[in-house]
């Protein structure tokens, strides 16, 4: 009877490969600041990484001021990531503040930027997560940034970005399925701030913006009956709130076009419960989008 030999080697297999986890342990401490950077983070890394999110689920990163505790997480971090394009207005400051010692990873760095414009000033638009095509990218970049700071582990962090490469492929072939029924001329998008002109390139859609690309200031009146103006003439069917925002003037567009409000899209981060990887927010977004108007 040679057979139950076969039943123990399972058990060696996952004690071998338990060891020789736990000899490896706390290899990278990652510092992320923006919850899309924090979720990258975890798929590459996997179990070779802490990562301390500093910008959570739900806050406006357009907003954000770094707290002294932040600052140390930064200080004591082997690498932050950031999103770069403008994103992170504090950065220099926190830079200076974490002592120069932390090394900084600005992830959007090598994508090509969209240009958009801001009060008359032509900026980069800093959302670039919003195309499929982006974050492919920044997986790449993620990934070269893990291996550099921690070679002993570089074949785990290549591995990992490979399956979440092979991820991303299949999270835009859903995405042009799902878009796939919605005509060129439904594909008009009016949201609450300027958050989406990367998915409108790679997806054929027009964006009216109630607010710029920053979430800083209110709409003036003149831009609200633009829109209003926008949404009668192009026959826009619904307009998108956006979960971090303050619905009341989308809802007042609303109320008097009798275009229908459809729902909360994700545009400068991910979700707490809901939507709280890139891939759920993104497949979140887009059958939000096709459900307001189709
Ligand atoms: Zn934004």
């Amino acid at each position: 009877m040679k057979l139950p030999i076969f039943h123990f080697l399972p058990l060696i297999v996952i004690s071998l490969e338990f060891l020789g986890t736990a000899s490896l342990k706390a290899d990278l401490k990652i510092a992320s600041l923006s919850t899309v950077t924090t979720d990258l983070a975890k798929q590459i890394g996997g179990d070779h990484v802490t990562v301390d999110g500093i910008i959570r689920a739900v806050t406006d990163p357009h907003e954000f001021e770094p707290t002294p505790g932040d600052v140390k997480k930064v200080a004591d971090a082997n690498l932050v990531l950031l999103t770069g394009k403008g994103m992170e207005g504090y950065l220099s400051k926190l830079e200076e503040a974490a002592g120069g010692s932390a090394k900084f990873v600005n992830v959007g760095k090598n994508i090509p930027s969209l240009s958009m414009t801001e009060q008359g000033k032509k900026v980069e638009d800093p959302h670039w997560w919003h195309s499929v095509e982006n974050m492919k990218e920044a997986t790449r970049a993620v990934a070269e940034a893990f291996e550099k700071a921690d070679p002993a582990n570089a074949v785990i962090y290549d591995k990992n970005a490979a399956g979440y490469l092979a991820k991303l492929d299949e999270l835009e072939r859903w995405i042009r399925v799902k878009l796939a029924p919605l005509p060129h001329e439904r594909r008009k998008l009016v949201t609450s701030h300027d958050a989406l002109g990367y998915f409108a390139r790679d997806y054929d859609f027009t964006i009216y913006p109630v607010k710029g690309v920053s979430t800083a200031e209110d709409p003036s009146s003149q831009h609200v009956k633009e829109i209003i103006g926008v949404i009668r003439n192009q026959g826009v069917k619904a307009i998108f709130f956006e979960t971090i925002e303050n619905p009341r003037a989308v809802q007042q567009i609303a109320d008097e076009t009798g275009a229908k409000a459809g729902g909360s899209l994700y545009s400068d981060g991910l979700g707490e419960t809901e939507a709280n990887t890139y891939d759920s927010m993104m497949r979140h977004n887009v059958s939000v989008i096709v459900e307001g108007l189709k």
